[in-house]
C-alpha cells in the first residue's frame, strides 16, 4: 500500500519531541511513533498550545478529573493559579476533532494524565499528584466521535487497531 493511502493517527505533539509541555519539556519520541512519522501516517497536535495557551504555562487539572463534564460545561480545567482554562482546552479538543474528521482519523495516541489528552487517568484536581480513572477534555471529544484513543503505553494495542 502507498505511505500516503495508510490510515492517519493523530498524535499529542509532545510525544513527538516537540517541547509543548506545560513546563517547556517533551515526552519522549517512542520508535514506533518515528515510524509513522517516517511512513507520512502522523497527524500531531498540542491541544493545548492549539487552543491558544502559552509554553511554558502553569500547571492544569480537572476538579474530578473528568473531561467529559468540561464539554458539556459542566466543569472547568483550571490553573495551579487558579485561573479557568476552560474555554482554551475546548478550543484545542474542537482542533483535534476538525483535524480527525479531515483526515478520517479513527486511531489517537495521546499522552497519558494529561487534562486534554489522558485515555485513561488523570490528575485529581488537587495537584498533588493524585491521578484517578478519567480521560482528559480533547480525549473525552475523540472518544465521544469514536475515535479508538490510546496513550503512549498502549502502542502495541494502537498498531493492532490501525492494522485491523
Ligand atoms: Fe500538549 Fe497533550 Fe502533550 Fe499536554 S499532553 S503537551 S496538551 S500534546
Amino acid at each position: 500500500m502507498n505511505p500516503s493511502e495508510q490510515s492517519k493517527v493523530l498524535v499529542s505533539a509532545c510525544l513527538l519531541g516537540q517541547r509543548v509541555r506545560y513546563d517547556g519539556r517533551d515526552s519522549g519520541h517512542p520508535d514506533l511513533l518515528r515510524r509513522w512519522q517516517a511512513e507520512g501516517r502522523v497527524v500531531p497536535l498540542c491541544p493545548e498550545v492549539a487552543g491558544g495557551l502559552p509554553t511554558p504555562r502553569p500547571p492544569a487539572e480537572i476538579p474530578g478529573g473528568q473531561g467529559g463534564p468540561v464539554l458539556d460545561g459542566e466543569a472547568q480545567v483550571l490553573t495551579v493559579l487558579g485561573e479557568d482554562v476552560s474555554e482554551a482546552f475546548l478550543k484545542g479538543a474542537h482542533q483535534a476533532l476538525a483535524l480527525v474528521r479531515r483526515h478520517g482519523i479513527r486511531v489517537a495516541v495521546l499522552k497519558s494524565g494529561s487534562p486534554s489528552c489522558g485515555n485513561l487517568l488523570t490528575y485529581d484536581g488537587s495537584f498533588s499528584g493524585t491521578k484517578v480513572p478519567g480521560e482528559g477534555v480533547t480525549a473525552a471529544l475523540l472518544r465521544r466521535e469514536g475515535v479508538k484513543v490510546f496513550s503512549e503505553l498502549q502502542l502495541v494495542q494502537a498498531q493492532a487497531c490501525l492494522e485491523a
